[in-house]
């Protein structure tokens, strides 16, 4: 089983911290996102017949802001997919929310449409964080939007939060936490905040007109999340998220198992198996641009503005890199099965993690201890 993951490319404004790519869109374009996506799925399906058999079990809209399409064309999107890739009956089919961008009724409609699981972006209960951040919403927004996913029947409703913010302490991180948990969502994702060169809240911090918290006291906002969602029973099943048993993201999942999706919609990455054939994958990138997007499927082509063929060492390495993101770590001897014997720097690699303690051997698995988690990409960059 696959997965299938849509960009959609569309927000009612940028927040200041975030290079996702999205632009604002005119009704015209958003009318015409449907069309460009289910025409770059035929031209994949053309090019690649085989993989219009693999059958998909999770099916993720993330952006920029799905919901900004509304439920019509989002719903006409799914239905499009179904129509040309066969989706497992008991699929996961998420969107993502912002908060400021629903109402009731959009959620009952997406419930009839077919997606069974939503994500809000809500990253703070705080107005002057979510004013620092740059969003749209109000925590009265998210208030709202919570009680009518919950009304509509999602089968599992994930808050985003983001911790690390301007202005933003520990007292005001555990309260945004302490307000988290009583919405008893069943997934929450936290991040902390890293602000990427060119956005405005960079900008600002680099002229000094802002300061984020230092270090130690995001390190110590890390562990309180840990703390405070496992001690109402949430499982910390990946460095960055958490879920009552049973409600894992089963997208983000196939991410870090190396499992097989497809990438659509402009900014999209891709890991296709053709022909089943692991470890030789093809990863594949659209351009992060709605117009080369559109005229590479006005021209008939398929949009990838780059594809990088993965052989046994890429194999490796990112079921190693992606895979001991998770609490239940890895199994190289399934990775083995999988890809083949690891090639000579990559089981050098990960001897000397094991032999030093970063990775910790356990019977058939290896694991990141919890140590490490909060500088997980510096430890794991050491496999790459
Ligand atoms: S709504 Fe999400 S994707 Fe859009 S600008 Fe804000 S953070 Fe980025």
């Amino acid at each position: 089983m696959r997965g299938i993951y849509v960009h959609v490319p569309f927000c009612v404004r940028k927040c200041g911290y975030c290079d996702f790519y999205s632009v604002a869109g005119g009704e015209e374009e958003r009318d015409g996102f449907p069309a460009l996506v289910e025409r770059e799925m035929d031209l994949l399906l053309r090019s690649y017949p085989g993989e219009a058999g693999v059958p998909a079990d999770t099916v993720y809209f993330g952006g920029g802001t799905p919901t900004v399409l509304g439920p019509g064309r989002l719903n006409r999107l799914l239905a499009g997919i179904r129509a040309r890739i066969p989706v497992a009956e008991d699929a996961e089919i998420t969107t993502e929310a912002n908060p400021g961008t629903v109402t009731g009724d959009d959620f009952a409609r997406l419930r009839e449409g077919g997606f069974n699981r939503v994500s809000l972006g809500v990253q703070s209960f705080r107005p002057e964080t979510l004013a620092a951040l740059g969003r749209i919403h109000s925590v009265e927004d998210v208030r709202a939007a919570y009680l009518d996913a919950r009304r509509a029947g999602f089968s599992s409703v994930g808050i985003d939060l983001i911790f690390g913010n301007p202005g933003q302490g520990g007292v005001e991180w555990q309260e945004d936490l302490d307000l988290a948990v009583t919405f008893l969502p069943d997934h929450v994702s936290a991040y902390a905040l890293t602000p990427e060169p060119g956005t405005t809240i960079h900008t600002a911090i680099g002229g000094g007109a802002i300061a984020l918290p230092d270090d130690d006291t995001v390190a110590r906002m890390y562990t309180a999340a840990r703390d405070t969602l496992r001690a109402v029973g949430y499982r910390h099943y990946e460095i960055s998220n958490f879920a009552r048993p049973g409600k894992e993201c089963r997208h983000n999942l196939k991410y870090w198992r190396r499992d097989g999706y497809l990438g659509l919609g402009p900014s999209a990455h891709g890991l296709l198996f053709p022909g089943g054939s692991a470890p030789f994958g093809l990863r594949t990138a659209n351009p992060p641009s709605l117009p080369d997007y559109v005229r590479a499927l006005g021209e008939g082509r398929l949009p990838w503005g780059s594809t990088r063929a993965s052989g046994m060492e890429d194999a490796w390495k990112e079921s190693l890199i992606f895979g001991l993101r998770m609490e239940e770590g890895v199994s190289p001897s399934s990775i083995e099965k999988r890809n083949g014997p690891p090639p000579e720097p990559v089981r050098g690699a990960m001897e000397k993690l094991i032999e030093s303690g970063v990775l910790l051997r356990e019977g058939d698995r290896l694991r990141l201890p919890e140590r490490h988690w909060f500088v997980s990409n510096e430890v794991l960059q050491r496999l790459a």
